[in-house]
């Protein structure tokens, strides 16, 4: 079996997915990818799914060895934020011409793109991505990288992903297994203490963990690595030394934080940062690992007083909108910890949930959204664009969250919508976030446009009276009924 193969096979033999545990051996060695149906979205590719957990460490460059499209298929396709190094945001691919590939070129050709970003760029490191038609023509990229690490004194990290592997999801997977392999642990700090904590699958999404981090410094909590947030190359190596891990998205790199846990005894748990009763959660279940670890069980008392501290202030401010919020009905379409975690912050300040879909969502995930919302009549695992459109044009919500993708069936059923999905614009995470959640919210909700777009237009209005008169039927109101739109005809919009 080739590398490549047993490292699929590991990591779909996951023993901290409840999913996987709750599958026979046969089921498991296939892994979770469903067979496509046609016209579906895809969703993107294993190579995107490690770009995506990967390029975020801010002051590596991330080399893409394949032809351009790749790089341009998956460069910078989540919001996430850096507060110094830019690297991250430069493209750098060999792209790989048919030439290229006839003449053998694809291994020189990386080799020297190596040399010319550490001449360039001088980095910390370069990860470099195989992808398939490089995967397909059999080059090593592991071995290339390892000469040239030699060669340049510098860390070469490969990250042999190739779309053709599978899922994003998987590609997200192998990520963190190429950082296990190569990286973590891979220098040994100088400072490691007491508070040191790993913040895993945090993606720092529109700078929303810098809402977070000033709560975990203010109780002398150091995140040693959030990965890949906002991370630095020298923290991610290092990242073996925390003494406590929180996951954050188990979805992506569940795997990392078990092996973690093996390898380097670093406890973990699953926990979120939307919403104020996860936050103070989370917030718990860090100082309780720690004092599990060793740290001063004073940090449990700081914990409280800060937790009272910004309950307080974030439950004052959210008051004013619960006067304009309460009762109103969301429609949440997006999955995996958001599912619940979004479903949690918002029935605290008395929004009702009328759907979540669960795509992607763990047992757990599942679990907790029962434990929420009393049953499990409202979670939807998939919901055609058609059924999403009827639903949202007969007024069953007054607002939908949701990713990018599903954004204009909500449009075109007059709805407000928002962004909770990679792309979006704000930072949700911790109380402040929370608050600026239910901001946006009651913006979107109380938009003056929605009465105005809800309105029927001047030549319907016209037509209706025509109508009225007995043995008229408009030219404008046949076409009107004739495009009643009965939603989109094929496809999978669901969120990643
Ligand atoms: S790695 Fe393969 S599937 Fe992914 S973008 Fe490149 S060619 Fe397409």
């Amino acid at each position: 079996m080739s590398s490549l193969s047993a490292k699929i096979q590991d990591v779909f033999n996951e023993p901290a997915c409840d999913k996987n545990r709750n599958k026979d051996a046969k089921a498991r060695k296939q892994g979770c990818a469903k067979p496509l149906t046609p016209g579906a979205a895809a969703g993107g590719c294993a190579f995107d799914g490690a770009k995506i957990v990967l390029q975020p460490i801010t002051d590596v460059a991330h080399l893409v060895h394949g032809p351009l499209a790749c790089e341009g298929n998956s460069w910078d396709n989540r919001g996430s934020a850096s507060s110094g190094p830019t690297l991250w945001r430069t493209s750098f691919t060999t792209d790989l011409a048919a030439l290229d590939i006839v003449m053998g070129q694809g291994e020189r050709k990386l080799f020297k793109a190596i040399r010319e970003i550490k001449e360039a760029h001088a980095p910390p490191a370069i990860f470099v991505y195989s992808t398939c038609v490089t995967a397909l023509i059999g080059d090593d990229i592991e071995a290339v990288c390892k000469r040239a690490g030699e060669k340049f004194g510098l860390a070469v990290v490969p990250v042999n992903v190739p779309g053709l592997a599978g899922s994003k999801n998987l590609g997200n997977k192998l990520a963190g297994e190429a950082l296990l392999e190569h990286v973590i642990g891979t220098v040994e700090p100088d400072d490691a203490g007491p508070h040191d904590i790993n913040i895993l699958g945090e993606f720092n999404l529109s700078g929303e963990f810098w809402l977070v981090k000033p709560l975990l410094d203010r109780l002398g909590i150091r995140v040693r690595a959030c990965i890949p947030g906002d991370a630095r190359y020298i923290d991610v190596a290092s990242a073996h030394r925390a003494r406590a891990a929180m996951m954050v998205c188990s979805t992506a790199l569940i795997n990392l934080g078990r092996k973690m846990e093996e390898r380097w005894d670093i406890p973990f748990f699953e926990g979120s940062f939307y919403g104020i009763t996860d936050t103070s959660e989370a917030l718990r279940n860090i100082a309780e690992l720690l004092v599990r670890k060793g740290a001063d069980r004073q940090i449990l008392d700081r914990t409280e007083t800060l937790i009272a501290q910004e309950e307080a202030i974030a439950w004052k401010k959210l008051e004013a909108y619960r006067p304009r919020l309460q009762g109103k009905r969301v429609l949440l379409n997006t999955g995996g910890v958001k599912s619940w975690s979004v479903v949690h912050a918002l029935t605290e300040i008395g929004i009702e949930i009328v759907g979540t879909s669960v795509k992607k969502s763990t047992l757990e995930d599942k679990e907790r959204i029962k434990q929420i919302l009393k049953d499990d009549n409202h979670m939807f695992e998939q919901m055609p664009a058609r059924d999403l459109y009827a639903m949202l044009s007969e007024q069953k919500a007054d607002i939908m969250l949701s990713g990018g993708r599903t954004q204009f069936i909500a449009l075109k059923a007059k709805t407000p919508w928002l962004d909770i999905n990679q792309e979006r614009q704000h930072p949700y995470a911790g109380y402040d976030g929370m608050v600026e959640l239910v901001r946006q919210i009651d913006l979107a909700i109380h938009n003056p446009i929605w009465h105005q777009v809800r309105d029927p237009a001047p030549w319907d209005r016209q037509a209706d009276v025509k109508d009225e008169l007995p043995g008229t039927k408009s030219e404008a109101a046949t076409l009107h009924a004739a495009e009643e739109f009965a939603g989109p005809t094929a496809g999978d919009f669901g969120e990643c």
